[in-house]
């Protein structure tokens, strides 16, 4: 149990894969019985605790590197063991007690699993040779903050970005250039647009699938497919995108890192315009904990959210895969992710923003938005962060068609909750629960189509796709 980490349960450690010399397994063993009890730390091999206010990110189930999944529950717990405190809030917590938020910013690397499980002070220890020992304990215990920094950097900043990663807290814009799809194309033209999703079919069949579509085509720019959300199997995100563009819709890709490895995700992403896909969304993915029995691993993920923004956008705008090496014939992506402004505290969840739009995220679809004044905490935050020109922002929106859907979004779906008066008006309007639940999207629409900030919505139908006609023609938004 860890003595300064304000978390219940210290998960196991990891042991390397291969067989390490003796000095090397000794040096390990003195390494976790220090950082252990101190920091929670479980041999990563990939140590990044200067940046993470010295909690170790890896007791988080997801493995998330870069900051906290959509996920926390009102208790700041974590949705997949919820008898534990969510470790990146508590993270986040300290960096803010020691002004240190703005550490949480730099764009953090993958695991290289060669390397768990053995020691990095061999790393620290080399790096400091490189610099010099004697130029290291000055520079740290000088009283000028600034060469603090740079010697604290030169070698711990060395050592966890490697060469074939080099993340940093800067904004990387798009290269520019014209708009690759229909959906950035209005969006940068100042349009409000209207995206939404259409559910995947359960069995190979297309038709309900094409069906569906076309119910939804007149009035929206574009149709998004999740990938097994709620961590149950669907149709592929990729199918159904081919589906839409056989029937002249445009899609929006989304991909989940639940299920994705690096390699997996390259490969991908230089296969969408192959079938004419431009828009891609990359999610972190409900953790199996949600989904169908038996659960698969609710352990670990290959790659996060930002991680993957990172890759994609350096394979669309430099042409490089992870490894380093380049390519020819980059990819043309509109790339976007998913927020959820309400998981956690809007601070913490405008820095998780501010790293994804820094990573490579040129359009956010936020999770579903039910007390839409909440929001401009959120907006007020980004706009502090000097990132809400920097994105395009779709407001999810969904139909509630009866109470048992509410309650269900409510306790069940992670990073969405409903406000008292909303379950109190679905539960008064009794048989007429769906008419109340189009009201009230209604009125979110009318609500955030006059915030300054917001660019389109996202209407998630949760298989309703008939009730889109009425939502855009009721709000005034059919154009
Ligand atoms: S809520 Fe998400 S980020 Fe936090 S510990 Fe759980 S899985 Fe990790």
């Amino acid at each position: 149990m860890s003595g300064i980490k304000p978390s219940r349960r210290w998960q196991p450690a990891f042991y390397p894969f291969k067989k390490e010399p003796f000095g090397r397994r000794l040096l390990a063993k003195v390494e976790i019985c220090v950082k252990g009890p101190l920091f929670g730390c479980r041999m990563c091999g990939n140590c990044l605790l200067q940046e993470t206010a010295f909690i170790c990110p890896m007791e988080c189930p997801k493995g998330m590197r870069n900051g906290p999944c959509g996920g926390i529950t009102p208790g700041k717990n974590c949705y997949v063991d919820e008898t534990r405190k969510c470790i990146w809030y508590a993270i986040f917590k300290r960096a803010h007690k020691t002004g240190r938020e703005e550490t949480l910013l730099e764009v953090l690397p993958p695991l290289d699993w060669n390397k768990v499980g053995t020691e990095t002070w061999g790393d620290v220890v080399r790096q400091i040779g490189k610099v010099g020992s004697g130029k290291f304990i000055s520079g740290i215990f000088s009283g000028d903050k600034q060469s603090k920094t740079e010697t604290w950097n030169s070698v711990f900043k060395t050592i966890r970005q490697p060469d074939w990663w080099n993340g940093d807290s800067e904004y990387h814009p798009p290269v520019p250039g014209d708009p690759v799809s229909d959906l950035e194309r209005r969006l940068r033209s100042g349009e409000f647009v209207i995206a939404t999703e259409v559910t995947p079919s359960l069995g190979a069949g297309t038709e309900k699938l094409k069906n569906d579509i076309e119910t939804v085509k007149p009035y929206v720019t574009a149709i998004n497919f999740t990938d097994s959300s709620s961590a149950r199997p669907k149709m592929s995100s990729i199918g159904c995108c081919k589906v839409a563009i056989d029937n002249n819709t445009e899609p929006v890709f989304q991909i989940a890192a639940r299920d994705t490895t690096r390699a997996g995700l390259q490969s991908t992403i230089l296969g969408l315009n192959a079938i004419g896909i431009k828009n891609v969304l990359c999610v972190s993915g409900d953790n199996p904990v949600i989904g169908a029995s038996p659960v698969s691993n609710m352990n670990m993920l290959d790659i996060d959210s930002v991680q993957m923004l990172w890759i994609v956008r350096k394979m669309k705008d430099e042409g490089v895969y992870l490894d380093g090496r380049n390519f020819k014939n980059k990819p043309e992506l509109f790339l976007g992710a998913a927020t959820s402004p309400f998981a956690s505290d809007p601070c913490l969840q405008a820095i998780k923003d501010q790293k994804k739009i820094n990573a490579g995220a040129q359009f956010f679809q936020t999770n579903l938005i039910f007390d839409p004044e909440k929001l401009d905490l959120w907006l007020e935050q980004l706009d502090k962060r000097n990132v809400l020109n920097k994105v395009y922002i779709l407001v999810g929106v969904a139909p509630l068609k009866n109470l048992k859907i509410a309650w269900y979004l409510h306790t069940k779906v992670p990073g969405v909750s409903l406000p008292e008066k909303i379950l109190k008006r679905m539960e008064n309007a009794g048989e007429s629960a769906s008419e109340e639940g189009v009201q009230i999207a209604l009125e979110v629409i009318d609500s955030v189509k006059r915030k300054q900030g917001i660019n389109g919505i996202h209407i998630m139908t949760l298989s309703w796709e008939s009730i889109v006609e009425r939502l855009v023609t009721e709000s005034g938004l059919r154009r």
